[in-house]
């Protein structure tokens, strides 16, 4: 296990795969010392030998359980002589599916781990961010909290409550000298998505597939800033702006393109059918 020596540290969750583990690398090498935490031993393990057992603490940690939350942080505190530069709140998983659909326990799971995973990060890490002048407070919200997502329902709503919690907190911490913000992410080219997503996306557009080291560059560009919310690409940012003016706008272009177009069409005709 590593110690800070003095160098910059960031704390990371979901570090063992996807824009957790670019965030690691592009930190890494500029010359600060790495968290890396994760429910993926493997991957972790991988991420240490990458990096170097002397610039890093690696650990087994799952976001939802509080009690093992800080522990982890006290950890890191101690190898960084209590101080926290950057906490990146980025640990999530994906739930597709009609909400109808899906079992109760699954839906919960999401909440758990997207939004809950969040607020146990940032309520245990206060104290080192407070001791830490010019932190900031980072987590991975998504371009679904732009307009609520049909076939990711509760997903979308946890990236919403991620949006409206940084923009509050980005208030309240004004009183420790911690800025709050996060990133947006389109479709970025990770284990979550299913492989065929990736296959399908259009080679162009705000919905192009986009590798993760890119969201890592924002996390590096967001330290620099005060900046509130990043969007990758950019060019989501039109979009958040459509939704939030014209919001039966987007619903109805939502609703009548696409393969919820389709499943709504195919559930009338089926009622049809049936009356
Ligand atoms: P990923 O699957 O590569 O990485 C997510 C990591 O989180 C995994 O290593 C996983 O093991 C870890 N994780 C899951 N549950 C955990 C838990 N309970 N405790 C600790 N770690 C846990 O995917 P990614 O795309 O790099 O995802 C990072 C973040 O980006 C997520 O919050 C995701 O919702 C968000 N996001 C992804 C996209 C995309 O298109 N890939 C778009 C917008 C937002």
């Amino acid at each position: 296990m590593g110690s800070a020596n003095g160098r910059k540290s960031i704390f990371i969750t979901g570090a063992a795969s996807g824009m957790g583990r670019e965030t690691a690398r592009l930190f890494h090498g500029k010359g600060w010392f790495v968290g890396g935490y994760d429910q993926n031993a493997e991957g972790l393990k991988s991420l240490e030998a990458e990096l170097g057992a002397a610039n890093c603490i690696v650990r087994r940690l799952d976001v939802t359980d509080k009690a093992d939350y800080e522990k982890a942080l006290a950890e890191f505190g101690a190898a960084t002589g209590g101080k926290m530069d950057v906490l990146f709140n980025n640990a999530g998983i994906g739930a597709g599916g009609f909400f109808d659909e899906q079992p109760f326990e699954d839906v919960l799971k999401v909440v758990q781990v997207n939004f809950v995973g969040v607020l146990n990060g940032i309520h245990s890490a206060i104290g080192l961010l407070k001791a830490t002048p010019g932190s900031l407070c980072f987590t991975t919200s998504s371009s679904s909290a732009t307009y609520g997502m049909p076939g990711i329902a509760v997903y979308s709503a946890t990236k919403h409550a991620v949006k409206g919690l940084t923009e509050a907190l980005s208030i309240e911490f004004r009183r420790h000298g911690v800025r709050v913000a996060d990133v947006l992410p389109g479709l970025i080219d990770t284990p979550i998505l299913p492989p065929e997503a990736v296959k399908n996306a259009p080679k162009d557009g705000m919905f192009r597939a986009i590798p993760p080291v890119e969201v890592a560059k924002v996390v590096w560009e967001a330290y620099g800033s005060e900046k509130l919310h990043w969007y990758v690409p950019p060019e989501l940012a039109e979009l958040d702006k459509a939704a939030g003016n014209m919001p039966e706008m987007v619903r109805e272009q939502i609703a009548t393109t696409g393969p919820i177009a389709k499943a709504i069409e195919a559930a009338k005709a089926a009622a049809g059918k049936a009356g």
